[in-house]
């Protein structure tokens, strides 16, 4: 269908999304000729019209009352949830791809590598027994860096870790070319990957492939004494057998933003354990400003041409 315009651009949100107001605001900033609703604001003339909608989480029972409704621009760069809530659906979906995003990754990647990298974990259980020994140094150039996933995300993360020193890999599903980066590519590179990683990176999508990709065999093929930084999402990772790991001694610590269930219930071990740093899912969040200048640039092209950003493709899950 072409688009028309004039018709209302919704933002729909999980119900007790807070920052609701904020993102009409920011995004009406970005296109002031566009109509930005708040979905709830909406009467049935809006609803009865509208063909593309701006998305948070949204309900689908909410989407289920657009009937015009073509395709759907999350504010999110992660899309599981969203193909996962809505099934089998005749939506176009679209997710946010935002350098400053990619840049803001980058940035945590690079910051709690060199934390790593430079035996901060060890150094605080050291304080902590009033311990003083300084460890052996080991430069950028002797430390290697595996990163999963070599998208918008992983390829920034690579080059600011190359412009640090670190010797840096990647793994895809489609072998890519990185000036600098040792890129491995599809199952069966894999293992060769992990057995030349100190500081892996997970920087994947959640998908059928990925969930539980990080199991006791992967762990295994990293060398003794590795650490694991996940960003991604919780469920690649087998919690039962990073515990064991890290109980073993085979992984010396792990960084973790992201968990199956958020926020991670207080009784789960991860609060715990000394191998573990926690952190409350805040590697790479949205920035409100240029995401709602990137969905704006997508919006007035479809207007404009009738031509959709990149969608996502439903079966591959990403
Ligand atoms: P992206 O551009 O879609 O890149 C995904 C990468 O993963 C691609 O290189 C892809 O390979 C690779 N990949 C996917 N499935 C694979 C498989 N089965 N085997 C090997 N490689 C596979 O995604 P992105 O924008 O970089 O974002 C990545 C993820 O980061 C998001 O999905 C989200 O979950 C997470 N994230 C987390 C935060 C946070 O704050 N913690 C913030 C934003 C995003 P190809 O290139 O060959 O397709």
């Amino acid at each position: 269908m072409k688009p028309t315009s004039n018709t209302p651009i919704p933002f729909i949100a999980a119900a007790n999304y807070a920052q609701t107001g904020a993102w009409v605001d920011a995004l009406q900033a970005a296109m002031p000729a566009e109509r930005i609703i708040a979905f709830d604001a909406m009467n049935d003339e809006d609803k009865a019209t509208c063909q593309v909608a701006i998305v948070a989480n949204p309900n689908p029972a909410d989407l289920h009352q657009l009937p015009q409704l073509q395709w759907i621009h999350s504010v999110w760069a992660g899309v599981e949830r969203l193909v996962a809530d809505l099934g089998d659906t005749h939506l176009k979906i679209v997710r946010l791809v935002d350098p400053q995003l990619a840049n803001t990754m980058a940035e945590a990647v690079l910051a709690w590598t060199l934390y790593l990298h430079r035996d901060m974990p060890a150094y605080a259980k050291q304080q902590a027994k009033q311990i003083w020994q300084a460890l052996e140094y080991v430069r950028p150039q002797q430390r290697r860096i595996g990163l999963l996933g070599l998208g918008a995300l992983g390829e920034a993360a690579a080059v600011s870790l190359l412009r640090a020193g670190f010797q840096v890999a990647g793994w895809s599903r489609h072998r890519k070319a990185i000036d600098g980066v040792n890129c491995f590519a599809g199952a069966d590179e894999l293992p060769a990957m992990l057995a030349q990683t100190d500081i892996l990176v997970c920087l994947l999508p959640l998908t059928p492939d990925t969930r539980g990709l990080l199991n006791a065999v992967a762990l295994t093929a990293l060398p003794q004494g590795a650490s694991l930084i996940n960003f991604a999402r919780g469920a690649i990772v087998n919690d039962t057998d990073l515990h064991a790991a890290l109980d073993s001694g085979h992984l010396a610590h792990a960084v973790l933003d992201v968990f199956e269930v958020e926020p991670l219930p207080v009784s789960q071990w991860q609060w715990q354990h000394p191998g573990i740093t926690l952190l409350p899912h805040c590697s790479a969040p949205t920035d409100r400003q240029t995401a709602s200048q990137i969905v704006a640039g997508n919006i007035l092209r479809y207007r404009q041409s009738g031509v959709l950003p990149v969608t996502i493709d439903v079966q591959r899950g990403y």
